[in-house]
């Protein structure tokens, strides 16, 4: 066996979706000096998103959510470290202590340390049937006990807690979601969008309860039901807590690095306030030309973007962060796709029926498309994205008008 390097041009901390693009990014971009990707969890590079999908619901394997297989990094000159966490950075020295007391000096360094979900804070909180879902562990744990008639009890209502639900009804759950908002999704789409995933999701049998915060978990060792602020109790074999993430943002805190409104704050080239230091993914405050303004996001195409972002950084060929933000969430047979930031929109134009499960609905300001969601419509998706890209100003009524052919208004 090979010793692990102690020192490499390009250090990559976190092999997550944005760490594993980095390093495949920097050998496509040609760069031929050394690369180590090194992660905390026991596993090369792999996907999110099954997670709370297929990967639950076990239609899909551990190996398929493996973005490339460690021979292909092997191949590229990658060394890999897996299972070793980073302790601490010296940015005088250029060096980072790892948990396993070795140390690794580094040319460049990038940031790519994701986020860890926000934990309820309640005493019950850490019982073996409290679950969390971010890694692949979580779900391990979680899928020996995901079985069918089994008390489901999801806190939040975001993507993260409806997708679990909509795995927990097939699986035969007694699935109650409970969100402290008046809504779900509230944080991200319109009132007309959450009623209807509110509506689908009580179809498919889930209970729901919104606008209701958890007062307690009770029972010890293993919950046994959920109190409500209103005290109702809502019994239960699991729970599932899905209240949003915490951006690992403390390696680079305690080295100084700026950090702002969560996130490590990055340039439009992703460089960090320390030049030799760059960010990508969950954990970055990052600025974004198209909207002339920083932010945070947590999706794949963000991460794979910046990853790039930085590959071409380093390799001297400098591009700005400008790509518009898209998202997707698989919840029964239902295939949501949302682009752009509809924050301020001052219009919803609705193409298709709510009442359908199939339609889009755009989000306007001024009559320009700023975002949209479709439901089902994935050729419309693609339409979607141009006007958003475009900033498309379009007339409202052809927009919903199913006769007009989407694609004639991006002439608009
Ligand atoms: C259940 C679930 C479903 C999702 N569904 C979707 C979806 O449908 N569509 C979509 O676009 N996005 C989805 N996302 C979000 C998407 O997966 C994330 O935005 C993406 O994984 C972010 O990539 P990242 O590389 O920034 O972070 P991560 O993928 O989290 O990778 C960061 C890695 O760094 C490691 N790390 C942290 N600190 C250290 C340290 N000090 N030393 C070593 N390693 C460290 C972490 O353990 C982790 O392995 C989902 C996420 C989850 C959890």
């Amino acid at each position: 066996m090979t010793h692990p390097s102690t020192q490499a041009d390009v250090v990559i901390v976190g092999a997550g979706q944005a760490g594993g693009e980095v390093a495949s990014a920097l050998r496509q971009q040609g760069f031929t000096g050394s690369v180590v990707l090194l992660g905390d969890e026991p596993y090369v590079p792999y996907r999110r998103p099954p997670l709370s999908k297929a990967f639950l619901s076990g239609e899909a394997t551990l190996e398929s959510l493996f973005i490339k297989a460690q021979t292909v990094y092997e191949k590229l000159n990658i060394e890999c470290r897996f299972g070793v966490g980073v302790e601490s950075l010296d940015r005088a020295a250029r060096r980072l202590r790892l948990y396993d007391g070795t140390t690794l000096d580094y040319g460049k360094l990038v940031l790519a340390t994701g986020g860890r979900p926000r934990k309820l804070s309640l005493p019950g909180a850490d019982h073996p049937n409290v679950h969390y879902v971010r890694t692949i562990a979580d779900i391990l744990k979680l899928k020996e006990q995901f079985g069918a008639g089994k008390k489901l009890v999801i806190v939040g209502g975001g993507y993260i807690g409806l997708e679990a639900a909509s795995v927990g009804i097939k699986k035969g759950l007694e699935v109650t979601v409970v969100e402290a908002l008046p809504r779900v999704l509230a944080r991200v789409t319109a009132p007309e969008i959450s009623a209807f995933y509110e509506r689908v999701h009580k179809s498919r049998g889930v209970k729901l309860y919104t606008g209701v915060g958890v007062h307690s978990l009770e029972g010890d060792p293993l919950v046994t039901g959920v109190t409500l602020a209103d005290n109702t109790l809502v019994p239960a074999d699991i729970v599932i807590v899905g209240i949003g993430l915490i951006p690992n943002v403390e390696l680079a805190d305690m080295a100084g690095i700026e950090v702002s409104n969560g996130g490590i704050v990055v340039d439009r080239y992703a460089q960090t306030s320390d030049p030799d230091i760059y960010a990508a993914g969950d954990c970055t405050f990052h600025e974004n030309v198209f909207f002339d303004r920083r932010m945070r996001l947590e999706s794949v195409p963000n991460a794979m973007e910046q990853g790039r972002i930085v590959a071409a950084a380093i390799v001297g060929k400098p591009v700005a962060y400008s790509a518009v933000p898209w998202f997707w969430s698989d919840q029964y047979e239902l295939k949501l796709q949302m682009v752009g930031l509809s924050q301020g929109y001052d219009q919803l134009v609705v193409r298709g029926s709510l009442d359908s499960e199939s339609f889009s609905a755009f989000y306007l300001k001024d009559g320009v498309v700023i975002s949209a969601d479709a439901i089902n419509r994935p050729q419309e998706f693609m339409v979607a994205k141009k006007l958003v890209a475009d900033r498309i100003k379009v007339d409202a009524a052809q927009l919903a008008d199913e006769s007009v052919v989407l694609k004639s208004l991006l002439a608009a």
